[in-house]
């Protein structure tokens, strides 16, 4: 157990509706601890999980209230309230000044719930904003959830087909593998290729940056090759740009005829801080057979697929469009270890010889600041909240539970 004193570290129960993820799991508690942090684990937190409290305790956690929990100096979190802004509202009068709290945040879609938070003066970080740079792939959640992602949205279709997966020359017959096309390649896309691939389907895939034909075809599978000049599509940070009504227009007309000649499509399309682009219409739909199933993983970013719904199913002429808005947390188990492996990587960086040191000049640090002293400090959030750039001296100064950078 930690000194008296010693920072503590609080992990609230989830309450998105729907959400089975814990923040940190048991095996992940003694990378903390024997760092000198206190760990405060409210009552049944990990059971969506299957983490029970006792595991906990084993692994040198207390268990207490949700009030407990959010008395912490650092919160660690699945959803913080931006990302869970109905259920999460009443935590809001558990938080105290200069609290950190560290967590999936959803800011670009909810800047008004991150400048509530900034209101309450804690100090917050997105995990969605950890820069993609090697020094900081162990704590990349994003790669780790669309990871899963990826899996759970093949193995959905899976579920929802009438057919197999793989070929199968039997006695009484032979069985066709199925035909997936999976449209966007980047962490969630390539994961589920591999599953399908690993299922015995045949795998086509297309994505808008050109270098992912490369990835596609390492992993067994066909790149579409269309007439789109795609030379311009690469945005930062290995991310797509945003493209035109006209490119997607010509894109959807160029993908209607793999589309119509697929059991299984999976559209996983996303430009960062945008509306997911239409890629699949409703007439696409009607092309496809009846029995035939789309998995759209943008459903909750306005969809990739007109007719889908976020966490619906709904059939179209026979064919089933899946929305799940939360994959992720249908596999809670890993969905858990590794996200706490993220937040244990990502508190670590900050959390140094039993000091916390909120040093801005680190990247990691700096671009996924939200909150801090009172101000939202994000850049890109407060472009969204029409709040003047630069973000005053104070906040920059910032507050914290522990010594400043
Ligand atoms: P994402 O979720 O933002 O988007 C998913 C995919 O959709 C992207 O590959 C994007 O190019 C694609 N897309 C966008 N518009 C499209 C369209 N009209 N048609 C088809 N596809 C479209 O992306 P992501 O999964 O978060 O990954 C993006 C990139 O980040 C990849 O290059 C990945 O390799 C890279 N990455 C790097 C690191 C690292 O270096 N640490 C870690 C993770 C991911």
């Amino acid at each position: 157990m930690a000194d008296e004193g010693s920072l503590s570290v609080g992990v609230p129960r989830e309450t998105f509706p729907g959400e089975r993820r814990v923040a940190l799991t048991p095996p992940a508690v003694p990378a903390l601890t024997k760092a000198g942090l206190r760990i405060i684990v409210e009552t049944q937190a990990g059971a969506e999980a299957g983490f029970l409290d006792e595991a906990y305790r084993e692994k040198g956690a207390e268990v207490g209230s949700r009030a407990d929990a959010f008395g912490a100096d650092i919160v660690l979190q699945v959803r913080t309230f931006p990302a869970n802004p109905e259920a999460g509202r009443p935590d809001l009068d558990l938080l105290r000044p200069d609290q950190l709290v560290i967590g999936l945040a959803n800011p670009l879609a909810a800047p008004e719930a991150v400048a509530e938070l900034a209101r309450r003066k804690v100090t917050v970080f997105a995990m969605e904003l950890v820069p993609r740079i090697t020094r900081a792939q162990s704590m990349d959640a994003l790669s780790s959830q669309a990871n899963i992602g990826g899996y759970k949205a093949v193995i959905r279709a899976a579920r929802l087909l009438p057919k197999m997966m793989p070929m199968m020359t039997t006695a009484a017959g032979t069985i066709p593998p199925a035909r997936v096309f999976v449209l966007g390649v980047g962490v969630a896309g390539l994961q589920a290729i591999a599953t399908a691939k690993r299922l015995g389907a045949v795998v086509q895939a297309f994505d808008v940056r050109p270098e992912t034909k490369e990835q596609v075809e390492s992993l067994g599978a066909k790149f579409v090759e269309v007439e789109l000049d795609t030379s311009e599509a690469k945005g930062t940070g290995g991310y797509a740009k945003e493209q035109s009504e006209e490119f997607l227009r010509r894109q959807r007309e160029l993908m209607a005829r793999v589309v119509a000649a697929s059991d299984v499509v999976i559209t996983t399309a996303q430009v960062p801080g945008k509306k997911a682009p239409v890629l699949v219409t409703g007439d696409m739909v009607k092309g496809m057979a009846p029995g035939s199933v789309i998995v759209d993983m943008a459903a909750g970013q306005g969809g990739n697929v007109e007719l889908s719904r976020p966490d619906e199913e709904v059939v179209v002429n026979g064919v089933t469009i899946d929305g799940h808005t939360n994959l992720p947390s249908t596999v809670p188990v890993h969905a858990s270890q590794t996200y706490a492996k993220n937040l244990t990587s990502f508190l670590l960086n900050m959390y140094k010889n039993n000091a916390l040191t909120l040093d801005t000049e680190d990247e990691i640090v700096r671009e996924s600041l939200l909150a801090r002293g009172g101000e939202v400090v994000n850049p890109r959030v407060r472009q969204a909240l029409g709040l003047a750039d630069p973000v005053p001296a104070a906040a920059a100064a910032g507050a914290g539970p522990g010594k400043e950078g």
